[in-house]
Order: structure tokens, then sequence, then C-alpha cells
């Protein structure tokens, strides 16, 4: 069967929510894809960094296949022999005193939210339904109702309200509009380290820092949502180790499994960790043996081959390379690590475009950013092929 044709079959069957590239992937590993006509493509988006380990990574689908085997689910009605497992090694390799494993990313940012009110009201004092968490504007952290509630972006609300109050948005990296946005009921600040889908935006050096401060000072958790820029995106375990600051609690999702599983998890202390009782907060799948022998592999491979170094060593020399193509439409590059954003004055898309038909997929982020990021086991070789490929197409664009 043909491209054409599996789009055809999608598009009168399946909804509409998004608008991928036209290529239809049959096969992948390593950094490699394959579609359904045989060509082979550099991945250079990673599933949104779900794929950290690369694609189909053999220690990973052994551990999954050993797992499938023996026992998938259980359910939390009765316990596991993986569960305590992961919970001990994930706890261990990021130094929170507790997990809480949920599915998808937007289940674990939920958890934070529950964790951070419950403990709002049961160990600051704050009165009953009166707990506020704050939020940046650009946010991007899932898309249940009460997450597309406090974005800012329109078309991620239009339609869905009414939403979930208790939200309260200031401009990314502004202490200032921080400390002004504190009361006496706030109970977290929520924030993205580096925001990924608004075009992998750094905020101005030191915001961290000073939020970690301002939290401590007010006894308002700060907690990270790491789901994209953790486990080793960035060139650190934690995108907020770049700071020096340890956060109240963290969100993992995506890479955790290596792109095999959905396992997400809420990271946090005692304290937070402590509100919640039997009964609280739950999902069948979350914590199932399957789930999380392929997360306790993907952590494992994580450590074992150095992907978190990797990323640090590549990603400067990558964007350094990056910055030597000359066009008229790059505006700037940024990034941290193998992270990257090639920052547009015009629609990103059209390059994308030309990107796969060269071979290197990539995704536009925000109208004018193109995203590089590549699975952390990417060679150096690999990178310069990719980077000629995109030379060779700003040439061909922009003359
Ligand atoms: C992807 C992402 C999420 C949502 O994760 P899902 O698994 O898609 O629900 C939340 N926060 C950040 C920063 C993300 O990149």
């Amino acid at each position: 069967m043909k491209t054409a044709k599996y789009i055809e079959i999608e598009e009168r069957y399946g909804a509409h929510n998004y608008h991928p590239l036209d290529i239809v992937i049959k096969k992948a590993e390593g950094v490699w894809v394959e579609d359904v006509e045989g060509n082979r493509y550099i991945d250079f988006l990673a599933a949104y960094s779900a794929v950290n380990q690369g694609h189909c990574h053999p220690r990973i689908l052994k551990a999954m296949r050993n797992q499938a085997k023996k026992c998938t689910l259980t359910s939390r009605a009765f316990r596991n022999d993986q569960l305590p497992h992961f919970c001990k090694e994930i706890c261990e390799l990021t130094g929170f005193d507790k997990v809480l494993p949920m599915n998808s990313g937007a289940e674990a940012v939920e958890t934070a939210v529950k964790a951070a009110r419950k403990w709002g009201e049961k160990v600051k004092g704050v009165a009953k339904n009166k707990g506020e968490i704050i939020v940046c504007a650009d946010n991007f952290h899932g898309r249940t109702t009460t997450i597309v509630g406090f974005s800012t972006d329109d078309q991620y609300k239009d339609g869905f309200g009414p939403f979930t109050p208790g939200f309260k948005v200031i401009p990314y990296g502004d202490d200032k509009a921080l400390a002004a946005a504190i009361t006496p009921n706030t109970v977290a600040f929520l924030v993205e380290p580096i925001q990924g889908e608004s075009g992998i935006v750094l905020p101005k050096a030191g915001f961290l820092k000073k939020a970690r401060e301002l939290c401590t000072e007010k006894n308002v958790l700060l907690i990270c949502d790491e789901i994209q820029s953790g486990l080793g995106r960035t060139g650190k375990m934690f995108a907020f180790e770049w700071e020096g600051i340890r956060p109240d609690g963290a969100i993992v999702g995506k890479a955790l499994s290596g792109g095999f599983y959905p396992v997400s998890a809420f990271l946090s202390n005692d304290e937070v960790m402590g509100v919640f009782n039997p009964g609280d907060h739950g999902s069948t799948f979350g914590g199932n043996p399957l789930g999380m022998a392929v997360a306790r592999e993907a952590m494992a491979v994580l450590v074992d081959e150095k992907l978190v170094k990797q990323s640090a060593k590549l990603g400067p020399w990558f964007m350094e390379k990056l910055g030597e193509i000359k066009s008229k439409s790059i505006v700037k590059v940024r990034g941290k690590g193998l992270w990257v954003g090639l920052v547009l004055n015009k629609p990103a898309r059209p390059y994308c475009e030309a990107l796969m038909a060269e071979g290197l997929l990539c995704k536009e982020t925000h109208e004018n950013v193109i995203r590089f990021a590549p699975p952390l086991t990417i060679t150096k070789k690999e990178l310069n092929m990719a980077l000629r490929r995109v030379a060779k197409v700003f040439k061909k664009i922009d003359g």
C-alpha cells in the first residue's frame, strides 16, 4: 500500500486533531526511521523527546518482551513485583523521596496539581477551595480540561470551557511578576525550566534561582514540569540543574519509557506525597508491571550509555554549526544540549517539508521555530549528515 492510501484511510476514519507531515513510518531503529515506500530518514524530533534512548532500543525491547510474557497488569488493587523496584530506582536516580506513577504526561501534571492543592489545604493551612497555582504564559503542560484552562494559547482552549478556577498566569521568566502574584493562598508555582512547545524558550538566567528563593520564603511549592526537558535532553538529568536548584516536585514522562509504553510520574518529598491516602487518587494502568519493567530499563539505558553527557557534549557543537548556516530567514539559534530551536522570520512548515524530502524529520513549533531534538544516541557523524541537509534546504529555498 502506498503513502497516499494510508493517509486517505486515516483522514476518512480518524479525527483530524493533528496536522502531521505526510510520511507514513513503518519501521524505526536508533535515530533512523523508514517509511512505507522504503525511504530512510533521520528522526530529529524523537517523538517530542520520548525516544531519547533511540527507537526500539534492544535492551528496552527485551525487558518489555520478558515482562509481557509474565504479567502485564495487576491494577493497584494488588501489588506487583516491578513497582517497588521502579520506585526505588527512580528516587535514587533523581534524588526525590517518593514517586507516584501515572501513564501520560498530562495525568502526571494533574497529579502534581492535586498534590499541591491538597498540600496547601492540609499542610500549609489554606482555606478549603481557595488554593492558587501560578503558571507561566506560553506554557505547555498537556491537554486535559484543567490544564488547557490555564494555557494562554487560544486554540488549545477554544470551545472547551468552562475551565477549572484557581490558576494565575505570569509572564515566563519574570520573577517580579512572580513575587507580585504570590498571595497567602498560593500553593504552587508550576513551571517548565525551558519551554519546549513554545519554541525552546529559555528564561533569563537566574529566573529559576529567584523563583526558588521566593517559593521558599513564601512557603509555596516549586514544581518543575520536566516531561520534555528532563531525562537528559538538555545535557543534565533535569533542566533545573542548570540553575543549581532543587524544586519541591518534578513531573516526568516521555523518555521515562524510551517510547515503548506510556509511563509518567510525579516526584516529590515525603511531606507533599504524604497528603495522598488510599483512595485519594489513582489510575488502573498507573504503576503496572509492564510499564514499570520498561521504565526501569529505559532509565538504566540512559545511565549506562551516558546519554546525558552525550547531550551535553554534542549539543553546543551542533548549535554552533547550525549558527554557521547563512540565511536571510534565520533569526537565531537557541537551546540547551541536543534541544535546539532554529528561529525563523517566517513560517517554518515549508522548511520542515523540504527537510523531509532531504531525509530529515523535524517539526515546526509555534509557527516560526524548527525544533531539533534527535535521539540522544545520535553520533557526530549523523549530526554532520543532518547539518549538510539543513544547509542544503536553506540554500535551496533562500538562495
Ligand atoms: C508532552 C508534554 C506534556 C504532556 O504529556 P502527554 O504525554 O502528551 O500528556 C506536558 N508537559 C510538557 C512540558 C510536555 O512536553
